[in-house]
């Protein structure tokens, strides 16, 4: 035994635990040990620490002391209860349920009802004077505990059930007497023990310990590991096991089970919302097997019961200050509560309930910021159905996840992800999914069910998926058998056939249907503004989370843009400039047939020929910009492909040439095209003539774009502007590169200046995209005013990874052997790049104190990247228009000091 495991405590009762221990007690455990103390009525019970599960991961098996802390824990609780685990004649059972610091809906194990045994059957009869409710609860626990802890096909206890059914002539379980469930026990022993070869265990401690064992083990599941790496939830955090006193929520008509939401969690709204099953236990809600009915209906079947619970839903939303879901089981009238925690929610509602909280004055502006996050506003940037298409409803259910999404239909998650892979959109159709769909629903635009709940499996996870979902759609008849589905009047949508859901409203259309842009781009875009009297509340929500965002934020936001209409979007988006114009797009289209003339002379007067045709050009790209960005910085790059970019394809070429010669009518200038074609052919372009390279090599190019910046700039102040532009040199490795395009920068800005008669300010500044770049930044500073990141080409050279091609071919592999959680062309890889970024920044503000620094990469607009820049200290990010709302929410919320996932 290593002194850790001695000194370690693998076992804490309710009473001992709180809701900051979830690293250790698990979400379950923490939260239910908040609520022991709060008071609140949960059943006695203990949790097993998370540190012990990954004991047993990393060793095969449990602690050592962990045997005795149960038993002295299970004595205690006994004692508590005044009886037994298992006693015959006075049972105690328990639930045994896993619970990690990360909710994984559905993902992991539970089993209810242990110490059931044929010893105890009876005992628990005579206790419940119902002796039906004694053989449904054994028939469950032979079921769950064959599944989940015997490995047994569950699909053998769904048969034999069936089977059951139909021999009373009846669908409904509850049709069932007790006689009917003592030979479904018997008949699920005899499935145990043909499947197994042993006898269902009748011990009960053993039965505990197997199933603890169980549950540890389901976190290694296939379909979890899954789980978190779409969720980012790191492999090694274990899950710990909670050991609860059963309450029954099967005994008659006074008992049921349900869930519940302190508030809407697809609106925000406040008010009654949840769903509730008489005589029945819990997963028979979350599975969504038998429909339930509103929550609101239990105000009628049990007045105090629901009363109770109103009130401690308003106890809880206050103790947490935010949305809290609940589950709840009633026992004879009297409530237990089994579960809280901070509910997941969809984006809209997360904007909503953070405005909400701030206006009750539960929480402040900073504490908002810390409910949302960036990929939640991302998703509500997302277009939805065009209110008036016309199109053909075909079904209308539960908006449980909120999204427009078309596709074609499928009605198994094999053929999801197949289908996705070769490129089709799908919706995938289920009477209701369960944890193995998973693989489908995250292939899968949307998911569709006929059955279920906002609570249901496929609701809750669609949510944390960010995934359009309609469920409980109950009037569709979806045949997964026969990958068909029948609407209301007898029309059939078969596999293939393209079908349209709407998360925000639930309803179901035959066919595509057109999408328009959502309300939240309107009004970044300024065709709707939030204080206009019929300004949708969603609106309202992320302009004040906005606003809070911008109140505290460091970090300014640019935009990466190299037009004017770009530009102005940016700006409209709140832009606070361009951070990088990337100008190789200006040369492309009609233009091409100067710089191949340019690529082509053969004399310095042709060379110049052409140039001098490019610089009009280009100068009026420049006005437009600076006029688009006036008043704000325009960082403008120099050019930087490989210039073979610019060419006609080689084979395209060759071709067209030896067409010719056969025909003997041979075009000189493809003959010179193809020769500058193969003359500058590379291996490696990526790493070839591009760049600063280049405007070393061909004379005269740079200093037309310098020429062509600093005239646009001088037209600009002659119309009463503010142009602002800083000139950027890409692609530079060593400072002497640097040095002699300054110099011959600062010539022809000084020539430009004494021709217009102005004071351009100008500033010359490079990309640090070169680890070369990165390593000697502080030379590098003495030649540059500003610093900007190029991190796609820095993690393309600190990884050696080829931008264009690593991602389709072996990054899928990296990513399920878990060599990276993220692609690092995704977000930043803060230990390699990322320590580049922060020595060179340090090292260039040693050099030049107040060096102005930035990031245009595609890093730029990530929300974890974000908060890297705004620790390493950058002054802008810079990102495509598209995603400025989200660099400056989380930018916003670096500064209220919070990472990006910490919403989750
Ligand atoms: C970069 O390399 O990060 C960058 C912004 O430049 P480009 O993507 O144009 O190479
Ligand atoms: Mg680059």
């Amino acid at each position: 035994m290593s002194e850790d495991q001695v000194s370690k405590k693998f076992v804490y009762d309710f009473t001992e635990g709180n809701k900051d221990l979830k690293d250790l007690l698990g979400g379950k455990g923490a939260n239910l040990a908040e609520m022991t103390n709060l008071g609140l009525p949960v059943p006695p019970g203990f949790t097993i620490t998370t540190e012990a599960c990954k004991v047993y991961l990393e060793t095969g098996a449990e602690p050592v002391a962990l045997c005795d802390e149960v038993s002295a824990h299970l004595e205690a609780l006994e004692r508590q209860m005044g009886k037994r685990l298992g006693q015959p004649d006075n049972p105690l059972l328990v639930s045994v349920r896993s619970g990690a610091k990360f909710s994984m809906p559905g993902m992991m194990d539970t089993v209810l009802n242990i110490g059931l045994s044929d010893a105890s059957v009876a005992g628990l009869a005579a206790q419940a004077g119902n002796e039906r409710f004694a053989w449904d609860s054994y028939r469950r626990l032979i079921q769950m505990f064959g599944k989940t802890v015997l490995g047994v096909d569950g699909e053998l206890f769904e048969e034999a059930l069936d089977e059951a059914k139909r021999a009373k002539n009846t669908p409904n379980d509850l049709d069932l007497d007790a006689g009917d469930l003592e030979r479904l026990v018997d008949h699920f022993k005899e499935i145990v023990a043909k499947q197994t070869g042993h006898e269902f265990p009748q011990e009960p401690r053993e039965q505990m310990d197997l199933a603890v064992r169980a549950v540890f083990d389901s976190w290694n599941t296939d379909r979890a590991k899954l789980y978190r790496r779409q969720e980012r939830i790191p492999g090694d955090l274990g899950t710990a096991v909670n050991i609860c006193s059963m309450v029954f929520g099967n005994l008659g008509a006074d008992s049921g089970t349900g869930v519940a939401f302190t508030r809407d969690p697809a609106s925000g709204h406040q008010g009654v919302y949840g769903d509730y099953l008489q005589n029945a236990q819990g997963e028979d809600v979350v599975a969504g097997i038998r429909n339930t009915v509103p929550l609101a209906d239990l105000e009628q079947l049990d007045k105090s019961s629901y009363d109770q619970l109103m009130q401690i839903m308003s106890t809880l939303e206050t103790h947490y200050k935010d949305l809290c879901d609940i589950e709840f089981t009633i026992e004879r009238g009297k409530l237990w509560m089994l579960q809280t925690r901070v509910g997941k929610r969809t984006a809209a509602a997360a904007f909503r309930i953070a405005t909400q909280l701030v206006d009750q004055g539960l929480i402040d502006e900073a504490e908002a910021l810390q409910r949302v996050n960036g990929a939640q506003l991302a998703q509500l940037m997302f277009p939805r159905f065009e209110e008036h298409a016309k199109s053909q409803r075909i079904g209308w259910g539960i908006a449980a996840s909120p999204g427009a999404a078309v596709g074609k239909a499928v009605f198994d998650s094999y053929t999801a992800v197949k289908w996705s892979r070769s490129g089709e959109k799908v919706i995938l159709i289920r009477r209701e999914t369960n944890p193995d769909d998973l693989n489908g629903m995250i292939a899968a635009e949307g998911i569709l069910t006929s059955r279920g709940g906002k609570t249901s499996h496929a609701a809750v996870v669609a949510r944390g998926m960010g995934k359009t979902c309609v469920c409980g759609a109950e009037e569709l008849e979806v045949d997964t058998k026969r990958r068909r589905m029948t609407v209301p009047g007898g029309a059939v949508i078969e596999e293939g056939d393209v079908v349209s859901i709407d998360g925000s409203s639930g309803k179901v259309y035959v066919g595509e249907v057109p999408v328009v842009p959502s309300p939240v781009v309107e009004y970044f875009e300024g065709r709707m503004h939030a204080g206009a009297d019929d300004a949708d509340e969603l609106v309202q929500a992320v302009h004040r989370m906005m606003a809070y965002a911008d109140r505290v934020r460091r970090l300014r936001v640019r935009a990466n843009a190299d037009n004017a209409e770009d530009a102005s979007r940016a700006r409209r988006f709140g832009a606070q400039g361009i951070g990088l114009c990337r100008t190789e797009h200006m040369f492309l289209g009609e233009r091409r047939e100067l710089v191949e003339r340019l690529i082509l002379a053969d004399t310095d007067a042709e060379r110049d020929e052409a140039l001098s045709a490019l610089l009009p050009l280009q100068k009026a790209d420049f006005i437009e910009l600076l006029e688009a960005m006036d008043g704000l910085p325009v960082t403008v790059r120099l050019l930087d492909p490989p210039l073979h970019e610019f060419l006609p394809d080689i084979t395209e070429l060759s071709v067209r040439v030896a067409l010719a010669e056969s025909r003997k009518d041979s075009n000189e200038n493809d003959l010179r095209l193809l020769q500058a074609v193969h003359r500058l052919h590379e291996q490696n372009p990526m790493l070839g003539l591009r760049g600063v390279r280049l405007g070393l090599v061909i004379p005269g190019l740079f200093a037309m774009q310098v020429r062509a910046i600093a005239e646009a700039a001088a037209h600009r102040r002659n119309v009463k502007g503010d142009p602002r532009p800083e000139i950027m040199i890409p692609l530079v490795g060593t400072v002497q590169e640097l040095e002699i395009v300054r110099d011959e920068a600062e010539k022809v800005i000084a020539e430009v200046q004494a021709a217009t008669g102005t004071d351009l300010k100008i500033t010359l500044g490079t990309m640090i995209e070169l680890p070369r770049a990165a390593i000697t930044a502080g030379q590098i500073a003495e030649a540059a005013e500003f610093f900007s990141f190029g991190t796609n080409d820095l993690t393309q050279t600190v990884w050696g990874f080829s931008r264009d091609d690593v991602e389709a071919s072996f990054f899928t592999a990296y990513l399920e052997k878990g060599i990276f959680g993220v692609s690092p062309f995704e977000t930043i890889d803060r230990e390699g790049v990322g320590a580049l970024v922060r020595s060179a920044s340090e090292a260039g503000r040693a050099t030049r104190p107040g060096l102005k620094l930035g990031v245009c990469g595609e890093h730029g607009g990530d929300p974890e990247s974000v908060h890297f820049f705004h620790e390493v200290g950058l002054d802008y990010v810079s990102c495509s228009p598209f995603r400025i709302p989200v660099a400056r929410l989380e930018a916003g919320r670096a500064a209220a000091g919070k990472r990006s996932s910490d919403s989750r």
